[in-house]
């Protein structure tokens, strides 16, 4: 299966960002005194606590250090533990009603700190303020919605086959949740597992990843406010050096019963190996590589809408963002040169503070040298830049145009996370799902049509877990989230969401005499 390559016509180099220096960037640096939500310890059972020694956390546009954070190692992430195992045996035993005013109170607070909550995001993630302004909406909306869910947990009564016997079943939580999350969204990926696992009645222990710890502390300092009791909520920040000792106790430590891990596909193996040993219970959020398929029936406007807004949100760091782009032959000239445009005249790098910017930096250099190293790969195989295609100041990295691209490309065969576009010329439905349909991993997919029946078709054979139709964002708190294949195992958000953090106990009732 091999997708047809565009004749090479465009040479032309167009920068999206001719100039972007050290010196437009200096004048932006966290102001201390003007983040009342800034902690540094990490919140053990209810208390702030500091570790032996601390770890930098920097603003990933200027290098600088905005903040130190206390390294917690496996001693802390054990106390952690033992925290939430005590405090499970009382918050289990809240009423449903209880956890849920908590939770809305968690909720308010976070909607009327959202400035300050999304001033963190933007200085120790990169993003522009408007988009940290919509994680804090978004990472909200999973206490408020878990704070609703949490009384509307029913469990069954089933008719019996056996006429002096009842079968009941009980919903249960299951105990202490190890969450482990990533960097792109340091709040949003923390509430929308908290949210579900305080509102069945676990307890848990939060590992953020070590460049965005900031976000999760100030969760805890808010989560205090709330009057969510000691030992619940607890969060143990480290860096990257602790991270494999602290997630051994995380995994390994018998009084854990559940763990909710989203990053990348590599970690999560090696998460659920660990896990088997004690067999728990796993929900694992992974990568992803989403296709999106522009057809010929394609309104092209909304389509180059959709594509700009799945694409180069948070610069192309999102596990949702499109990575292919499968564009049909009959609308593929007018695709390119109307994206091209859209990124011309959208698209302008920056500080996250400053408004005008549209595009953050890449989360560290690493991340911009897996960019730079994928463009430079599909060139050298015979894709042509139509735009960007270079690294600026420190991290940031040029929104990128491709075409002419093939799949034996880099960038057509692992995640970019990066503002990276890659467009594949094709005939048929059937050659694009084909192309779509073999990568390992499947979170989400994206396709412009307005063929009804070609709607249906590509919906069902799509294999992910969330498609967008007409449509470049799909996310909320009311639908589904996750992946099939090597993106995970379970579903965050939704009505499906809290049972990821409940057992089902079946309790039968006997010798009733009837
Ligand atoms: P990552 O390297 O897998 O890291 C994620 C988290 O795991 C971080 O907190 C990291 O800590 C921690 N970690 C790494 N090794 C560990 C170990 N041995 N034990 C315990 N914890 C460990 O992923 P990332 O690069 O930060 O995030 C990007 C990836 O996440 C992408 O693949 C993206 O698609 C995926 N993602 C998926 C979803 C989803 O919902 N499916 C959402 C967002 C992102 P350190 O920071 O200290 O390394």
């Amino acid at each position: 299966m091999s997708a047809v390559c565009a004749p090479r016509t465009r040479r032309l180099l167009r920068l999206v960002a001719p100039r972007l220096t050290a010196a437009m960037l200096r004048n932006y640096s966290l102001d201390v005194s003007a983040a009342p939500l800034l902690r540094t310890q990490g919140y053990v059972d209810g208390r702030w606590v500091s570790a032996a020694s601390v770890f930098p956390v920097l603003d990933p546009a200027t290098g600088q250090e905005i903040a130190r954070v206390s390294d917690c190692g496996p001693a802390e992430a054990k106390q952690a533990v033992d925290a939430a195992y005590k405090a499970f045996e009382s918050w289990k035993r809240s009423t449903a009603k209880e956890r849920s005013v908590l939770l809305r109170k968690w909720f308010d607070l976070m909607t009327l700190h959202k400035e300050d909550l999304a001033k963190l995001i933007t200085f120790e993630c990169g993003k522009p303020m408007k988009e940290s302004l919509g994680e804090i909406t978004y990472s909200a909306s999973f206490l408020e919605w878990f704070s609703e869910e949490a009384r509307r947990v029913y469990g069954d009564i089933v008719p019996s086959p056996v006429r002096d016997r009842k079968i009941f079943l009980l919903k249960q939580p299951v105990g202490v949740a190890s969450i482990i999350t990533p960097w792109n969204f340091p709040s949003a990926m923390i509430t929308r597992k908290v949210g579900a696992a305080l509102a069945a009645g676990c307890t848990v222990v939060v590992k953020p990843a070590e460049d965005t710890p900031l976000s999760a502390l100030a969760l805890a300092e808010l989560a205090e406010q709330a009057g969510i009791p000691a030992g619940v909520f607890n969060v143990v920040p480290c860096s990257r050096e602790k991270t494999p000792a602290v997630g051994q106790v995380l995994c390994t430590d018998p009084l854990v019963g559940k763990i909710s891990f989203t990053g990348s596909t590599a970690t999560g193996k090696v998460l659920l190996k660990m896990a088997a040993d004690t067999v728990k219970k796993v929900s694992m959020e992974l990568g992803g590589h989403a296709p999106f398929i522009v057809f010929d029936s394609a309104d092209v406007d909304r389509a180059v809408a959709g594509a700009m807004a799945s694409k180069f949100r948070n610069s192309g760091q999102t596990c949702v963002c499109s990575n292919r782009f499968l564009v049909q032959s009959g609308i593929y000239e007018r695709f390119v040169d109307k994206l091209g445009q859209a990124m011309d005249a959208e698209l302008r790098l920056g500080h996250g503070s400053d408004p005008q910017t549209t595009q953050g930096p890449l989360i560290n250099s690493r991340a911009a040298d897996k960019v730079l190293q994928q463009v430079s790969d599909a060139v050298s195989r015979g894709a042509t830049v139509l735009r960007g295609g270079k690294r600026l100041h420190g991290s940031f990295v040029e929104p990128t145009l491709l075409v002419d691209v093939s799949t034996d490309m880099l960038c057509t065969r692992e995640e970019t996370f990066g503002p990276l576009v890659p467009v594949i010329r094709f005939e048929t439905e059937q050659e694009a799902l084909a192309v779509a349909n073999s990568a390992n991993v499947g979170l989400a997919g994206y396709f412009f049509s307005q063929d009804v029946s070609q709607i249906w078709r590509v919906a069902e054979d799509l294999e992910v877990g969330m498609v967008g139709v007409n449509e470049g964002i799909v996310s909320s708190a009311e639908a589904p989230f996750g992946g099939v294949k090597e993106s995970g195992l379970g579903r965050e958000g939704s009505k499906y969401g809290i049972d990821e953090y409940l057992e089902v106990k079946y309790m039968c009732l006997g010798n009733l005499n009837p």
